[in-house]
């Protein structure tokens, strides 16, 4: 409980407030290495965290793990979900942890107002309750693709199009020339 309190704070910092989404995170982030046999809030080079939201979670899940975008080793899935997947990428071992709570049909999402929790309260009560009722843990297994793994880059291609270069096996092929996702298919911008 005091490793969580610690931890809880730790990832408070990096979030920049302690909010519900730091709250549960971290335990989740706790509850995940602990299923893996890791050391929370300690970088384990064998992790791999995919995360299935992009809010506050994710910023606790990245201050507990140590796991990072930058190392390859955080994977943002954008799936909109209150759930993990935490991968040994020694052993393949992997399992996926899914936030109950945030998912109990009872929780009205229109109506936070009503179970007025305050934050101390939310903190007090996921302190002392065990992750194993706060989380559904399944076993799975993840394929991962090796250039998405940490270390050297394995494939670098120029693209045929606009001429930029394209990281990590990210390129498309098409007639035996490379081209990047934007000149490939479509882009998140257009050009002005
Ligand atoms: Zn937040
Ligand atoms: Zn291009």
């Amino acid at each position: 409980m005091s490793d969580y309190m610690e931890l809880l704070k730790k990832a408070g910092e990096f979030h920049g407030d302690i909010c519900g989404g730091i709250v549960m995170g971290t335990k989740l982030a706790i509850h995940g290495m602990e299923q893996m046999g890791m050391t929370p809030g300690e970088k384990d080079k064998r992790l791999i965290v995919y995360t299935e939201i992009d809010r506050c979670i994710c910023d606790a899940i990245q201050s507990v793990t140590k796991t990072s975008l930058g190392k390859k080793s955080l994977k943002p899935m954008g799936y909109g979900k209150f759930a993990a997947t935490f991968v040994n990428i020694d052993t393949g071992e992997a399992v996926r942890v899914m936030d109950i709570d945030a998912n109990n049909k009872d929780t009205d999402i229109d109506s936070e107002a009503e179970h007025e929790e305050t934050i101390e309260e939310l903190t007090e009560r996921i302190a002392r309750t065990p992750g194993d009722e706060l989380f559904m843990v399944q076993k799975v297994s993840v394929k991962i693709n090796p250039n998405d793994l940490p270390g050297k880059p394995l494939e670098i291609a120029r693209c045929a199009d606009c001429g930029e270069v394209v990281m990590d096996g990210k390129h498309h092929l098409k007639g035996g020339k490379a081209y990047c996702t934007s000149c490939f298919e479509k882009s998140y911008y257009q050009l002005l």
